[in-house]
């Protein structure tokens, strides 16, 4: 369906009982229908929800398509939009040892898009799965998870004395070059049991802009950066273009950041708008992030200079 709005709203990593989900894809999809979500993907563990199933589950007031979960180990990596289950190599899915991540996580970003679905490498620092080293070998992965928000996770996505953030890994990408953007998501598994130990839905979505929610559509505004990614914090204008960026929030006051390359700070606004002169010394790129009262956030791709 064709929409009249800038911005629609979807999460790119959801289970079902097709793997360790606790709920089938009708309750999962009424969930975020009802919650006014225009689409999710379905993401279970090595596993795909048959085109006669999802066919069902698309009657039920969103759009719903297929993407699958590659899990090899610790490294995982979803596939959103493909048309043919992947089914990783017994060699690549040992969990013992877990050597090779780099050649993990690079072969599942080319099985990924040798189908022209769009990989998304999910919650780098959850297990210590995977560091710069390893992202920055990975081929064209295009979306990292920088705010996987199930518990485990999200306790992992600030890093600590050993482990840069996953924003800060996000950062060290857009600094080698890469086209890299980043996603929240609920990584959600729980629809029966609620409370902060649980994968609860709701807690970190995209915002994208795609003229509808047809696969074609979503896919390209993933593949070309045309999203932002929250966890509570939504706009309601964002404009970048030559040397300023512009934004609006929808929501109350929060503190609003122009970051650069390292992760550096080059100008702080706080209220509900933010306009921002890009300072005149050579930079590759500057995004903006916006953290609001209760902690909640928003992160703008990268505008490239
Ligand atoms: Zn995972
Ligand atoms: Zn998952």
């Amino acid at each position: 369906m064709v929409s009249d709005r800038r911005w629609l709203r979807g999460n790119t990593h959801t289970h079902t009982t097709y793997s360790d989900g606790d709920s089938p894809p009708e309750v999962v999809a009424d969930w975020y229908a009802e919650h006014g979500y225009d689409f999710i993907f379905l993401t279970d563990h090595n596993a795909m929800i048959p085109d006669s199933h999802l066919a069902r589950v698309q009657q039920r007031g969103l759009a719903v398509w297929q993407g699958e979960e590659l899990t090899m180990g610790v490294v995982h990596v979803n596939g959103l939009g493909l048309r043919q289950p992947i089914v990783p190599p017994p060699e690549l899915r040992l969990q013992i040892g877990e050597e090779n991540r780099d050649d993990r996580v690079r072969w599942a970003v080319e099985q990924i898009l040798a189908q022209e679905a769009v990989p998304s490498v999910n919650h780098p620092n959850r297990w210590d799965a995977l560091g710069h080293a390893e992202l920055a070998q990975a081929g064209d992965l295009r979306l990292l998870e920088i705010a996987n928000m199930s518990p485990e996770a999200a306790a992992a996505n600030p890093g600590d004395l050993f482990r840069p953030s996953t924003e800060q890994l996000w950062d060290r990408l857009l600094e080698d070059g890469k086209q890299v953007w980043a996603v929240a998501s609920d990584d959600a598994h729980h629809f029966t049991r609620w409370g902060p130990r649980w994968s609860n839905p709701g807690r970190g979505w995209l915002m994208v802009e795609a003229r509808s929610t047809s696969l074609a559509d979503l896919l390209g505004a993933l593949r070309g950066g045309r999203f932002y990614a929250s966890t509570g914090l939504a706009l309601d204008d964002y404009q970048a273009r030559g040397r300023e960026i512009a934004l609006e929030l929808a929501s109350g006051p929060a503190c609003i950041e122009l970051v650069g390359p390292g992760g550096q700070v080059l100008d702080t606004a706080v209220g509900q708008s933010a306009r921002f002169k890009l300072p005149p010394e050579r930079l590759p790129y500057a995004r903006v992030r916006a953290t609001g009262l209760d902690g909640t956030r928003l992160w703008t791709q990268p505008h490239f200079l």
